[in-house]
């Protein structure tokens, strides 16, 4: 039996830092020491390495995810007039990000079974106004990007991925952010690749659009302290990316820990009262940034995994289309229904590289617990 203080958490970093301190450390001193703290060799060095590891010709590093969005927006020449077509089943910044250049979020609903832009209903929210598809590769899984760039190039629009959840996550062998004109990555400490703070970066192939992303995370400066145009202060931390350069060798044993862990929930899970597993389409590498389930018994079932000490999530509670701050866009209760259905049923189970197999596979035995009748 467990220990009845042996919490599953939903999430920890000490497991992964304890045995690598020394080296983050020295690698946070090799920084302080180095008599350059902005924009230097290791930003230059993760910038090198995100590249590569994407399949794109670049990458430059910002402060944050919603920074790499906003930045990507504005290189892209989109503002104020443009309508943005993405979802509403995504974390805030992606809208946020979007508002913040000026531009309109136009939401179209997500497949049920994968929480995924529904693409075939892009084409009909497209109006002349349209200026970018930027699709959310939730939970690690990739939106369906072909019919995505098909419509792009026929229309004549701009597309940015929101790898912020997906890095490493593949469509047809290719990796997110090799796709857009603008992958947009984060690196939040949760995140695939967490630093220990705020990061985040853009991968593009243009080189064009490089040296714009380039000047816009600084001030709009090329050289010689002159404004190109009108820029913002977004960087990269030197300290960041050293603690990124640590980690990104390290990528591929994490992910394929993660994959372990839900292989143990998708067998366990497997026909356990009305639960529905994630569903991970053919030619789809899912990266499992979230393992994310719906049932009806959704509250019930949070709230007897808390008293048996399982943290859970829900990603998200609140649709961004339905949220307060959000209401001048006008959008209502109803316009968006699979979208509205899961944030009632979807619930996300603790999944990262350090859990202990043990906590998983106690994960699935509460589940099953529950729903034979221990509730
Ligand atoms: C985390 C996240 C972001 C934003 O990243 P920050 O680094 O927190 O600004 C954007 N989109 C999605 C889908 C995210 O999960």
């Amino acid at each position: 039996m467990p220990g009845l203080n042996d919490t599953v958490r939903y999430w920890d970093y000490l497991g992964a830092y304890t045995p690598r301190r020394a080296e983050y450390l020295a690698a946070v001193d090799r920084v302080f020491s180095s008599g350059r703290l902005v924009l230097g060799r290791e930003v230059a060095e993760f910038e090198k390495g995100l590249a590569a590891y994407c399949g794109a010709a670049f990458a430059v590093g910002v402060n944050s995810g919603t920074d790499a969005i906003l930045l990507a927006l504005k290189a892209l020449g989109i503002g104020a007039g443009d309508e943005v077509i993405t979802v509403s089943n995504t974390a805030v910044p992606t809208v946020a990000a979007i508002r913040a250049s000026g531009a309109t979020p136009v939401f179209v609903d997500v497949e049920e079974d994968t929480y995924l832009m529904d693409v075939s209903r892009v084409e009909a929210a497209v109006t002349p106004r349209t200026r970018c598809l930027l699709p959310v590769h939730l939970c690690g899984q990739m939106a369906d990007m072909a019919p995505l760039q098909e419509i792009a190039r026929r229309r004549g629009g701009w597309v940015i991925e929101d790898c912020a959840q997906a890095m490493g996550a593949a469509y047809g062998g290719e990796r997110a952010g090799s796709f857009g004109d603008v992958g947009a990555f984060s690196f939040y400490p949760t995140k695939i690749l967490g630093a220990f703070g705020d990061a985040g970066a853009m991968t593009t192939s243009d080189p064009d659009l490089a040296a714009r992303l380039r000047r816009l995370r600084f001030y709009g400066i090329a050289e010689g302290y002159h404004a190109e145009e009108e820029g913002f202060n977004s960087r990269l931390d030197e300290v960041q990316a050293a603690i990124l350069n640590l980690k990104l060798p390290g990528i591929e044993a994490a992910a394929s820990a993660r994959r372990d862990i839900a292989r143990i929930y998708d067998e366990g899970l497997a026909g356990v009262g009305d639960i529905a597993r994630p569903a991970v389409r053919p030619g789809r590498r899912h990266q499992y940034y979230l393992y994310t389930v719906r049932t009806q018994h959704r509250d019930r079932l949070m709230e007897f995994l808390d008293k048996e000490g399982i943290e859970t999530k829900i990603n998200y509670p609140h649709p961004v289309h339905l949220m307060r701050g959000y209401s001048g866009l006008g959008n209502r209760e109803g316009d968006l229904p699979v979208t509205e259905r899961l944030a009632r049923s979807i619930l996300s189970l603790p999944i990262y590289p350090e859990l202990p197999t043990r906590h998983a596979e106690r994960v699935v035995e509460t589940v099953r617990r529950f729903f034979r009748g221990g509730r």
